[in-house]
C-alpha cells in the first residue's frame, strides 16, 4: 500500500550563473512500511528530491510536481504553516552530520523535548519521561545523564543515536535518512543502520535511505531507486538490482563496490569520467558522456522508461527490443 506518491517532480535551483535542474521530472513511490534506498553521486539528485518532497528547499530554488500525495494528503496544496506540521511529525528526517543538525546551545533533552510539546502539545514532565523512553530505544546508555548533555558532550554515534531519538519521537508514518553514517566509523555504521532497521520493524513506519554507497544499504533494502543526472535509471527490488541489474550505471556502481568474496588479484572497476553539468544537463541520456554502451540516440533523447512484468523500471535505450545485446561487464 501507496504511502508517497510523486509524480514528475522538478526542482531548480536559480543560483547566479544559471539555473541548475537538480531533479528533472521524476515519479517514485514509498511504500507503507518498506524500506527504500535512493543511491547515486553526489549531485544526482537524490537528497534535493526528498527535500523538495518535504518542502524543505532554499529560498532560491523552485519546485513543481503534478503530485506529491502523502497518506493521502496533497503536499503541494499546503501552506507553510501546514507543511511545518508535517515536518518532524509525519515524516522524520535524520541527516548525515548531526553536528550540524543539533543545536550546540540546547541539551540532549530539550531538543528531543521540543517535538514532543509542539506536535503532541505534551506537557514538560511528560515530554521529559517521553524523551527518557526515546533514549533508551536508540540503546543510548545512562539516559538520565544524557538528557542534561550538550551535542558537544557526545561521540559521533551517540549524536546520530540522538538524531534518529527526535526523528522518532512523534511516531512519524516515514523516516528519511540522509547518508546517516557517512561521518561515523564503520563499526558505529553498522550500529546504527541496524538500529535504523530494528525501528522500522519495530514500528512499521517507512524508512527512506539516501545513500552514496549501496554496499551500505544491501541487507536492508526492500527496493532500490538509482538517481543520476537528476533522473532516475533504474528501480527495482534490492534482489534484482544486485543480482539482475539492467542499467548501465547501476553495473558500474556495483563494479566499484568492494566485496568480501572478491578475488586478491581482481580489481574494482571505477566509472569514468565526472557527473553531468545541471546548467546545461545533456539533451539525451544524462550517463551517455560515461557509458560504454553509448549509441547515437542516447545523444539525441532522453531513455524511455521500460516496465518489466515485474515491475522492475529501466530508463536506458539498450531495453528497445532492436538494441545490440551487450553483457555486463563483471570485475575481473
Ligand atoms: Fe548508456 Fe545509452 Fe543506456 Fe544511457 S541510454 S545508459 S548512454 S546505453
Amino acid at each position: 500500500m501507496r504511502l508517497l506518491d510523486v509524480k514528475n517532480l522538478r526542482t531548480i535551483f536559480h543560483i547566479g550563473v544559471g539555473n541548475v535542474d537538480a531533479v528533472r521530472g521524476i515519479s517514485f513511490h514509498v511504500d507503507k512500511g518498506e524500506f527504500l534506498g535512493i543511491v547515486g553521486e553526489s549531485g544526482s539528485g537524490k537528497s534535493v528530491t526528498m527535500l523538495s518532497v518535504m518542502g524543505l528547499l532554499p529560498e532560491y530554488a523552485s519546485r513543481e510536481a503534478d503530485q506529491i500525495l502523502f497518506d493521502g494528503t496533497e503536499l503541494t496544496a499546503l501552506t507553510p504553516r501546514q507543511m511545518r506540521g508535517v515536518q518532524g511529525k509525519e515524516i522524520g528526517m535524520v541527516f548525515q552530520d548531526p553536528m550540524t543538525s543539533l543545536n550546540p546551545l540546547y541539551t540532549v533533552g530539550q531538543q528531543i523535548e521540543e517535538p514532543l510539546r509542539i506536535h503532541l502539545g505534551l506537557k514538560k514532565a511528560e515530554a521529559r519521561q517521553r524523551a527518557l523512553e526515546l533514549l533508551d530505544r536508540v540503546e543510548i546508555p545512562d539516559p538520565k545523564t544524557r538528557l542534561k548533555q550538550y551535542p558537544h558532550e557526545l561521540s559521533g554515534g551517540m549524536r546520530q543515536r540522538v538524531m534518529i531519538a527526535i526523528a522518532i519521537a512523534c511516531e512519524p508514518k516515514m523516516i528519511i535518512a540522509d547518508e546517516p553514517t557517512t561521518a561515523l566509523d564503520v563499526t558505529i555504521q553498522a550500529q546504527i543502520l541496524e538500529l535504523l532497521d530494528h525501528l522500522k520493524k519495530n514500528s512499521g513506519s517507512s524508512v527512506v535511505m539516501i545513500t552514496h554507497d549501496l554496499g551500505v544499504i544491501a541487507s536492508m533494502c526492500t527496493r532500490i531507486i538509482v538517481m543520476y543526472g537528476g533522473l532516475i535509471c533504474e528501480e527495482g527490488s534490492a534482489r534484482e538490482i544486485f543480482y539482475r541489474p539492467k542499467h548501465p550505471y547501476t553495473w558500474g556502481l556495483l563494479n566499484s563496490v568492494p566485496q568480501i568474496e572478491l578475488h586478491k588479484h581482481k580489481k574494482l572497476i571505477p566509472i569514468p569520467g565526472t557527473p553531468p553539468d545541471m546548467i546545461s544537463p545533456p539533451a539525451g541520456c544524462p550517463f551517455a558522456p560515461r557509458c560504454r554502451h553509448c549509441m547515437q540516440i542516447c545523444r539525441m533523447m532522453p531513455p524511455p522508461e521500460t516496465v518489466l512484468p515485474d515491475g522492475h523500471r529501466v530508463f536506458c535505450h539498450l531495453m528497445h527490443p532492436n538494441a545490440p545485446k551487450v553483457e555486463r561487464e563483471v570485475n575481473a
